[in-house]
């Protein structure tokens, strides 16, 4: 597949060369996509800059049918655009018509919300004044985008900000640029005019550049790792940029003793193998109360032993390859540290590297202890460690320390101990009985170094509005 940039309702292939996309499951070139750069990324800005006094004009009605008809073409086509995903990234064939599904839902939500842009009046202090608060569009938006929900991120992003009336610049990820290729094409039938959709592939750090230093630009939305997004918010400083940061996490899983155990195994199996443990809300590190920890290891241990392996396009997959090399060194090394700090493996533990290609086998240790690097960083791999704890209080305890505040997951059958647990638990979204929280309509995000702000629900489509006092005097 050749992908292209899409910049001012024109395909292009611009840039200094392609870059290769691989197929992680096999290592086979896939395609390729330009790798552009500034000059790129600076003539997608201007179009969209040119594009936004029109498009901002319109009814948030037109908006909405424009939004539909993308919707309806993205799910007429999922399987499609399902296997592209899935040979640039590596998800098993359903997990990527799931996240193809719930792109569309993200777009469906935005284009009703849209139409719900309300302002409001205040009282004035004098009877010759008036207060009136409208809310309008940001103006031009960017978005950086990671490669572990090649199509969710970029639709979570891109439905709310067309739907308040913005235009758009996205720079997808590097290893999986060709969903988002598919999904513009999708886009451009559905018949947004030229310039109010932008697309560049390649080097994110020229683009990045460009995006946080045009003047054009008024706000960066970006969703990957802790560590690039301070290196935006740095360089987005000097032009002021309104920002959006969803970034990595750490999420724990409290089980406590009078959870339902299968059905929290269930939700751990949900929150913790999805996407072979790819992704932000995963849970890292599962602490279990501990008259449980024996029943709750061996029933989870049986479960993961029972996952099918393999390419993301064969029957019944449940995990695919990790992305790259670097992917799964990362995971071995989480194990092997673990390991050697007195984990004990109870299934997985390795994994099969051949041909470029790099799986790992779901894996769960148990005695895992606060000083393994599995309990402080993100694994981002198939890797459950379970450590054992005594009262309430020390599980918050342990779920709170640390510097990331994305999703957190507990299961208890009692309100009381759910109420408090809910309550005290420093994380933006957090999953009670429910290991998958996520949906159109809720505000998703992070607090402390997870990031700023939030997506989906009204707190989506508020993130690309301003808000605008007008003080009249009569
Ligand atoms: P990443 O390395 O931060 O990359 C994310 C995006 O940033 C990619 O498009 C990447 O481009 C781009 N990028 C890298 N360096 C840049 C620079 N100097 N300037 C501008 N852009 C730059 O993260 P990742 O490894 O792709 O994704 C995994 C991370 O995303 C994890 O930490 C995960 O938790 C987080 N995540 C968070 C959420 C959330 O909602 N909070 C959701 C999903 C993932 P290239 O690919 O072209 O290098």
């Amino acid at each position: 597949m050749e992908g292209k940039h899409y910049i001012n309702g024109e395909w292009s292939t611009e840039g200094d060369g392609v870059i290769d996309v691989r197929n992680p499951a096999t290592g086979e070139l896939f395609g390729t996509v330009p790798n552009g750069g500034e000059a790129e990324a600076t003539k997608a800005i201007e179009a969209a800059e040119a594009a936004f006094p029109e498009w901002s004009k319109t009814t948030a009605y037109h908006r909405a049918e424009l939004l539909m008809k993308w919707h309806d073409l993205l799910l007429e086509n999922k399987q499609e655009v399902a296997e592209i995903l899935t040979k640039e990234m590596g998800k098993p064939l359903a997990e990527a018509i799931g996240e193809i599904e719930y792109s569309a839902s993200f777009i469906s939500w935005y284009a009703e919300e849209g139409k719900r842009v309300y302002g409001h009046t205040i009282p004035a202090s004098k009877d010759s004044k008036r207060i009136q608060i409208i809310k309008q569009p940001v103006g031009v938006v960017v978005s950086i985008t990671p490669w572990n929900f090649p199509a969710a991120m970029m639709a979570r992003k891109m439905a709310p900000a067309l739907a308040a009336g913005c235009t758009f610049v996205a720079k997808p990820a590097k290893l999986t640029p060709l969903t988002a290729v598919k999904i513009y094409e999708l886009a451009e039938q559905a018949g947004f005019p030229k310039g109010v959709i932008n697309l560049v592939t390649g080097s994110a750090g020229k683009i990045g550049k460009v995006f946080t230093s045009h003047p054009a630009v008024r706000k960066l939305t970006f969703t990957g790792s802790t560590e690039i997004g301070k290196e935006l918010m740095k360089q987005s400083s000097e032009t002021m940029l309104n920002l959006s940061l969803e970034l990595g996490g750490h999420a724990p899983i409290i089980v406590l003793d009078d959870a339902d155990i299968d059905s929290a195994v269930k939700g751990v199996m949900a929150s913790k193998f999805r996407n072979a443990g790819q992704t932000c809300v995963c849970g890292n590190r599962i602490y279990v109360q501990e008259s449980i920890v024996d029943e709750f290891s061996r029933k989870l241990q049986e479960a993961a032993g029972k996952l099918k392996v393999g390419n993301g396009l064969d029957e019944g997959v449940e995990i695919g390859p990790l992305v790259d090399k670097d992917g799964y060194e990362k995971v071995e090394k989480h194990v092997q540290d673990a390991v050697g700090k007195g984990a004990k493996v109870l299934v997985g533990g390795d994994g099969q590297t051949a041909n470029e290609a790099y799986f790992y086998n779901p894996t769960i240790l148990l005695n895992a202890n606060p000083d393994m690097l599995v309990m402080n960083e993100e694994t981002f791999g198939p890797v459950a460690p379970i450590m054992s704890f005594k009262t309430d209080e020390e599980a918050v305890k342990l779920a709170n320390d640390t510097r990331f505040g994305l999703a957190a997951y507990f299961f208890t059958e009692s309100m009381s101990r759910g109420t408090y647990i809910a309550e005290n638990l420093d994380y933006g979204i957090v999953g009670w009985n429910d290991g998958l929280p996520s949906a159109a309509q809720a505000p998703f995000g992070g607090m402390k170094e997870s990031g700023i702000g939030r997506e989906g629900g009204q707190e989506g489509l508020e993130a690309f509005l301003e808000t605008k006092y007008i003080s009249i005097q009569l």
